[in-house]
């Protein structure tokens, strides 16, 4: 539940990439003003500045503890084997993205590092309260016990059962244990987020009508309560998607196939007989035998009309290596995962040759559909190897796709036929299988 604004790259912490977004700025104005109003009375009689300085330390000491919290995510995602993107600051706190634990048990460790960081840093600053009492420092005690205080509180929200909060995560992680299916437990967990989400909206109301003087606290109460809500129906729709996806092949997201066009053809014609008709994304461009590249839909269009029976594909295509690309029969997941950073993933089979593309603008339609297809039972058209209607290698230039003709469902691709050998002069996939390192989640 990111506020989304614009980000700052603040540099990295132990390997980690630090970015604050813009909303972090508001919080430290806030966090600063309400210390300062809050020492500048307590404080009264010093008038030089003293309650600034103070409320300036008190500041740094709670994000730190925001960040120290992120941090502890961070590295104990790291440890159990997780890709970590990185660590985000906004005005709600911290975010830390990584990749999806393997095993309830990471998810549990990975979870409860943070809350737990804020109970000792509680625990530390309360000893440290306690000796500068000793010692007669009353601003130290003032802030440190204020500091204490607020890692006690933070620790203890986070822990409360209900995504997208920490606690959530623990809640699903038992439930993924128990139920021995994650799609379930997010499911729970989100349900949990619901309810809280509810409760801290109808109390920041309340407070903000009924309590005198609730007007800021009932705002931030209620605030929470909406953003809790908005992450919850996020995690909802996360529990949906891998309901559906669950221990699906990649291939299964492949949109409606387009005719492969030779690098002459014009993008007049591509996209009156292509991109209109069939409704795709992206049209293969088959040269001697083998997909040299795609012509993408955006790419086509953005070509002004007059123009377009004057150039041909090969003009706007984008060669398959220069494609962000996926195995076909890699896990569908994470294929979802790579399309939140490119609109169009190419899919490739084991020896490299082009098998279509997932894209970002049908994937909604292709998961409805396997949910329909979750229900009442079925499955994609062919329970061949890749795709819905083969692959792209298997096509001529020009000659379509004809229902019953060429590829047969089931036959997969046959080796040592010019079909399969991928683009000329390409040795893919030399890169590790996608699949392999989970971007963020
Ligand atoms: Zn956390």
């Amino acid at each position: 539940m990111l506020v989304r604004g614009h980000r700052i790259r603040l540099g990295t912490v132990l390997g980690f990439p630090v970015e604050i977004t813009s909303s972090w700025f508001l919080l430290v104005v806030i966090v600063v003003w309400s210390f300062w109003v809050r020492y500048a009375l307590e404080f009264h009689h010093k008038t030089d500045g003293v309650g600034v300085v103070m409320a300036i330390v008190a500041t740094v000491i709670f994000l730190g503890s925001v960040f120290v919290h992120e941090l502890a995510h961070a590295v104990v995602a790291r440890r159990r084997g997780m890709a970590v993107t990185g660590i985000t600051l906004y005005i709600f706190g911290g975010a830390t993205s990584a990749g999806d634990p393997k095993k309830p048990g990471d998810e549990f460790l990975m979870t409860a590092a943070g809350p737990l960081v804020n109970f000792v840093a509680a625990l530390v600053l309360w000893g440290i309260t306690i000796a500068a009492t000793h010692g007669h420092l009353a601003e130290v005690a003032e802030v440190s016990g204020e500091a204490a205080w607020l890692n006690l509180l933070l620790g203890a929200f986070n822990i409360v059962p209900a995504s997208p909060l920490d606690g959530g995560h623990l809640l699903e992680a038992v439930a993924w244990r128990v139920k021995g299916s994650r799609p379930k437990a997010i499911l729970i967990a989100a349900g949990a987020g619901t309810v809280l989400g509810w409760l801290l909206l109808a109390a920041g109301f309340f407070e903000l009508l009924f309590v005198t003087g609730g007007l800021f606290e009932g705002l931030w109460i209620g605030l929470i309560g909406f953003m809790l809500l908005e992450g919850a129906r996020s995690e909802k729709m996360r529990g949906w998607v891998e309901g559906v996806l669950e221990n699906k092949p990649a291939w299964y997201l492949l949109t409606e196939h387009a005719a492969p066009v030779t690098p002459e053809t014009s993008i007049g014609w591509l996209i009156g007989a292509e991109l209109v008709r069939h409704h795709v994304d992206a049209v293969p461009v088959v040269d001697s035998n083998h997909v040299a590249g795609v012509v993408l839909a955006q790419d086509a269009l953005s070509i002004p009309p007059a123009e377009r029976f004057g150039r041909v594909a090969k003009d706007v295509m984008r060669p398959v290596t220069d494609l962000p690309w996926a195995r076909a029969s890699g896990k569908a997941m994470d294929v979802l995962r790579q399309l939140a950073e490119h609109p169009i993933i190419l899919l490739v089979d084991d020896r490299g040759g082009a098998v279509g593309v997932v894209s970002e603008r049908q994937v909604g339609a292709v998961l409805e559909r396997l949910r329909l297809l979750d229900q009442r039972g079925g499955q994609p058209r062919s329970a061949g190897q890749f795709g819905p209607s083969g692959s792209w290698d298997q096509w001529q230039p020009g000659a379509g796709w004809q229902p019953g003709t060429g590829w047969q469902p089931g036959s997969g691709p046959q080796p040592g036929s010019p079909w399969d050998q991928g683009p000329p002069g390409q040795d893919r996939p030399k890169q590790d299988p996608p699949g392999k390192d989970p971007g963020a989640g």
